[in-house]
């Protein structure tokens, strides 16, 4: 009798139990959590809408290949540069990339990945334009794009070489800015530079005007996001390893 009830109690918890636990199999965890990752709007060729339509890039296809490698799903939030690191530091978002760069003073606010792309920061003038130095930049009016390390690196030297710096919130508007004439020149990143002049920006490159810039990384809210951020980084390991980044890379590089 006694047997007979220990059998029931046991029919009975693995009928309740097993659903349960069958539902916290890996499908379902899965789609539990969707993070939010807040990208740029036009920052090519990482962040960007190509010629078809498709928003993709380097950041963006980089970023769906490590969500694959480690089971997890996102949804983008394509807000700007500015914005993006706002909706972190708020909690709206869960992390950003957005070719950002990893500086000392952000990773004050900010934890970031191992780094995945070195790039420094250049001048860059209007397409036949006089201005060939800094020393050039006297008197004038030099463009930036707000809360990036370009725009920091402008104000450091500003004073030194007497240009005032004017602020915009997307590259796009900056570039124009500069092509109509307004500023005279702006500072961007090098390999996105190079890449719209490659592809058509009526602008152009002064030789030896790059200046140091730091490596790019995901990033997530200092001390908030541990766990998407371990995801992160074993993914990009095993997306480097398989050879799936390099070809990335090379999609949009070569
Ligand atoms: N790499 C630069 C920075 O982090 C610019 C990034 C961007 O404009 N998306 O400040």
């Amino acid at each position: 009798m006694k047997d007979m009830k220990k059998i029931v109690a046991l029919i009975l918890i693995a009928l309740v139990v097993m659903p349960i636990a069958a539902g916290c199999g890996s499908s379902k965890s899965k789609s539990d959590k969707k993070y939010k990752i807040a990208t740029e709007t036009a920052f090519p060729p990482f962040d960007f809408t190509d010629s078809s339509g498709k928003f993709g890039g380097i950041d963006i296809e980089m970023l769906d290949a490590i969500a694959k490698d480690q089971g997890f799903e996102y949804e983008l939030q394509k807000i700007g540069f500015d914005a993006a690191l706002l909706a972190v530091q708020t909690g709206q978002a869960d992390g950003v990339i957005a070719g950002m760069s990893i500086t000392d003073e952000r990773k004050k606010k900010f934890d970031f990945s191992t780094s995945y792309y070195e790039a420094e920061v250049t001048l860059a003038v209007a397409a036949g334009s006089d201005i060939k130095s800094l020393e050039d930049l006297n008197g004038k009016k030099v463009a930036v794009k707000t809360a990036t390390n370009g725009a920091d690196y402008a104000k450091s030297i500003a004073d030194q070489y007497g240009f005032t710096v004017v602020e915009f919130s997307d590259s796009p508007t900056m570039y124009q800015d500069v092509i109509t004439g307004n500023t005279a020149a702006c500072f961007e990143d090098y390999p996105v530079m190079a890449y719209n002049v490659k592809n058509g920006a009526k602008m152009e490159i002064p030789e030896g005007m790059t200046a140091a810039g730091c490596p790019y990384g995901f990033a997530v809210a200092k001390d908030k996001n541990e766990e998407l951020m371990t995801k992160f980084n074993k993914g990009l390991e095993n997306i480097k390893a398989s050879g799936k980044f390099q070809e990335i890379i090379d999609k949009y590089t070569k």
